[in-house]
């Protein structure tokens, strides 16, 4: 059974328990990580310790644990879950309180969680290894605070099961102007003439580490041009290509659109140079 971390001990998931006073729990008041780790070394560390640390100063949490904390969890778990390939999951909850009161309480710790499970392999580059989405789209009616990386994903929950229900991989949404916002736990891109294009970070979306460290490296190697602009989702069915990204999944690419046909139904070469780039890059974040 897996080892997790709760609250300063180290203990086998089934022994892991909080109160159900917990705001995380009665409330979804809490934020959240998911770092991937493949063969015990992590890609994105620092930036997703410093989304956290955003995240809980947005929302008012104060934990105050410092890099190195967070790194020992992480090494300690990936120690004691053994070095595959591992999500490690990093919760931080408001904490308990003694009533069901709206208002953050002062005096009450955190409560800290973290667990890891398996992933796929990473990626590789190579168009006949990866499998292409197939994706649904839905209106986005989230809250407007996307940024902040909140354990409360009821609406990301009913978006993604919106596309699941329909047999696809995942859900792109879109706003009230029928921009393209971001997926249900992805960001989102489309190519359109070799140009990579991705809506711009604002409350509509969660600042991707992923999208991070793909945007960097595709503007440090210099070969694919990158904007960061509203895209329309008449521009998402126009497109050459379309991807969505995120932390387990790396880049992805997206064959269909609400049952359409995106670049004939097949894996673009855009693609294909990008998750070159991201593969061989990543580990330097
Ligand atoms: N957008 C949403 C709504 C997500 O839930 C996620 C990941 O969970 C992402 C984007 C991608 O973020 P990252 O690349 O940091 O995994």
């Amino acid at each position: 059974m897996s080892i997790v971390y709760l609250n300063g001990s180290y203990l086998p998931m089934a022994e892991a328990k909080i109160s159900p006073m917990d705001r995380g729990f009665l409330f979804g008041d809490g934020i959240y990580e998911v770092v991937p780790s493949y063969g015990g070394e992590m890609v994105g560390f620092l930036p997703h310790i410093d989304r956290m640390n955003n995240g809980m100063a947005d929302i008012g949490i104060k934990l105050g644990w410092s890099h190195d904390q967070w790194k020992s969890v992480c090494d300690t778990l990936i120690e004691k879950n053994g070095t595959g390939n591992l999500g490690l999951y990093l919760h931080v909850s408001r904490g308990a309180d003694t009533k069901r009161f709206h208002a953050c309480p002062e005096d009450i710790e955190p409560t800290v969680f973290a667990f890891t499970y398996d992933i796929p392999p990473a990626p590789v580059a190579d168009k006949s290894k990866v499998m292409g989405y197939k994706v649904a789209i839905d209106h986005d009616l989230r809250w407007k605070r996307c940024h902040i990386k909140s354990t409360a994903l009821l609406g990301n929950v009913l978006h993604f099961q919106h596309g699941y229900e329909q047999g696809t991989n995942e859900t792109l949404l879109y706003n009230d102007k029928n921009e393209l916002t971001e997926a249900s736990a992805c960001n989102a891109y489309i190519v359109k003439d070799g140009v990579v294009i991705t809506p711009p970070l604002d409350n509509q979306i969660l600042a991707g580490i992923t999208r991070h460290i793909l945007l960097d490296l595709l503007r440090k190697e210099g070969s694919i041009p990158v904007e960061e602009r509203v895209v329309t989702m008449e521009e998402v069915f126009d497109a050459d290509e379309v991807w969505v990204t995120s932390s387990s999944k790396e880049v992805v690419p997206v064959i269909e659109v609400d049952g359409k046909p995106i670049n004939h139904g097949k894996i673009g070469d855009v693609w294909l140079a990008a998750q070159t780039i991201y593969s061989a890059g990543k580990l330097n974040y």
